[in-house]
């Protein structure tokens, strides 16, 4: 059958399995192997940065106080055990400015409230509060595992990680049974039938036998906290504990093209950062970078936010390192001369709900990873809406480098939208696009990635950060 006749002018998405070799293949596995690995040890902000913060002082990364100002030193930055910043100095003087990649490693999901026991009906209960744009039918009925820190009355702190080992205990947030639900849930709009107070969840059932107590099942839930972490309820005010699904990270489909997480939402784009970094081979021209951020999910805010002075103060200390004067005009010059990829995930055009997309504009899932101009809602409000002269910077890196790449929009205009740290970079006067891998069921408790792109995303990071 003769091929169709394919115009020279016409711009076409090519498929990122398109022509993979068998070796291809393999590293593409390889990559979404060490992946899923990551995720299934990382479900928290903090998890991240301990877990990458490990292993990049293994590959040599160090705390600026030992760092020396020569290329190719490998250096790194941590903020309130939920930021991480890794650094590889370039040949190019400092003022020349960084290539670096700006993404996430929080992931919507629930906090517990700061007095989060009670007892209902003789049954022991925790109270949440959602964190990020969820929906929340999609919470409940679902196995929970708890991660975080708890600052004893003390002052130490002691971490709770429970749920996710073989042998654990798991949680879960009941919902109504449909015999009865026909009217208390039925007749509301879909997004309004599981309300926020009701995300609570089933922690245990056992009366303790004191008969002056009066929550007697709280108690016991009480007594076997106090065994293992050594806390008492009030302990629970300086504690941060979040509960996300206690599911694995596991291979989708027939083909085995795909994977379901928990979290790539931004941990698909927030790994494949890290690695581009850590995997960076010789000496870069100009300094690179990869800065892992929090709180992206709330709007950026908080000490952990890239609204924070982190990621400046961190520069100002590369600034020390050199001997040179801190911010003021050098800092200005750095700033001017940076290159920002803000590495977040795109929604890609689900099959069921087309109606949602203009078809011509929307990222595929398996075609590799997203550019996306700008982000927003309601006339690109809030989008930071990255130049002609930048798009076409990023797209000629990509080009030139073979990477599969496809422009991408987050739906039809109006249809709704959402935003990412690219707005707070270009802030500091620091040039950004958005671009990262695309994904399916968004903000949910299992979100699906091609594995094809998860590996053009870190080809694309690499090749950015390589570009002189
Ligand atoms: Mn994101
Ligand atoms: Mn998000």
């Amino acid at each position: 059958m003769a091929d169709e006749v394919k115009s020279k002018f016409v711009y076409e998405r090519t498929s990122s399995w398109k022509n993979i070799s068998d070796s291809g293949r393999k590293k593409i596995e390889h990559f979404a192997d060490d992946y899923k690995g990551f995720m299934n040890h990382c479900k928290t902000e903090r998890l991240c940065v301990r877990y990458l913060e490990k292993d990049a002082r293994k590959l040599g990364f160090k705390d600026i106080s030992e760092a020396k100002p020569e290329p190719g030193e490998r250096i790194l930055f941590r903020n309130e055990n939920k930021n991480l910043m890794l650094v590889i100095l370039g040949k190019k003087d400092i003022a020349k400015g960084l290539n670096f990649i700006a993404s996430h490693l929080d992931s919507p999901r629930l906090d517990l409230k700061p007095m989060p026991l009670i007892e209902e009906n003789s049954l022991a209960m925790m109270k949440t509060h959602y964190y990020g744009g969820i929906k929340k039918y999609q919470w409940v009925n679902l196995p929970l595992s708890l991660h975080g820190v708890v600052v004893r009355k003390d002052g130490s702190a002691v971490d709770i990680s429970i749920g996710e080992g073989d042998n654990d205990p798991v949680f879960t947030i009941n919902d109504l049974l449909p015999h009865l639900s026909r009217k208390v849930q039925g007749e509301k709009k879909l997004l309004e039938g599981i309300e926020g107070e009701n995300l609570t969840l089933i922690v245990g059932s056992i009366p303790c036998e004191e008969k002056e107590i009066k929550d007697k099942v709280k108690d016991t839930v009480l007594g076997i906290l106090n065994e293992l972490y050594g806390m008492i309820e009030e302990d629970f005010v300086s504690a941060e504990i979040e509960v996300v699904p206690a599911l694995k990270a596991k291979d989708i489909g027939f083909d085995r093209s795909m994977i379901g997480a928990y979290g790539h939402d931004d941990r698909a784009c927030s790994y494949p950062a890290y690695r581009s970094i850590v995997d960076f081979e010789g000496v870069p021209e100009k300094t690179i970078c990869a800065l892992l951020v929090d709180k992206e999910e709330i709007g950026s805010f908080g000490i952990s936010g890239i609204r924070s002075k982190f990621f400046t103060h961190s520069v100002m200390r590369l600034q020390e390192l050199y001997g040179k004067e801190c911010g003021g005009a050098n800092l200005r010059d750095i700033f001017e001369n940076s290159f920002c990829i803000s590495g977040d995930v795109g929604g890609v055009v689900d099959p069921m709900y087309t109606q949602v997309n203009d078809l011509y504009n929307s990222a595929k899932l398996g075609f590799g990873v997203i550019i996306e101009k700008y982000t927003g809602s309601g006339g690109k409000s809030g989008a930071s809406d990255a130049s002609a002269e930048y798009m076409g910077k990023i797209r000629k890196i990509f080009n030139d480098n073979n990477i599969v790449w496809q422009p991408g929009t987050l739906g039809k205009v109006d249809e709704g939208g959402g935003g990412t740290v690219a707005l707070y970079v270009a802030d500091l006067g620091i040039k950004v696009v958005d671009c990262g891998v695309g994904v399916l069921g968004m903000h949910s408790p299992y979100e699906v990635v091609c594995k094809a792109d998860l590996f053009q995303t870190y080809q694309a990071y690499l090749s950015f950060l390589k570009d002189a």
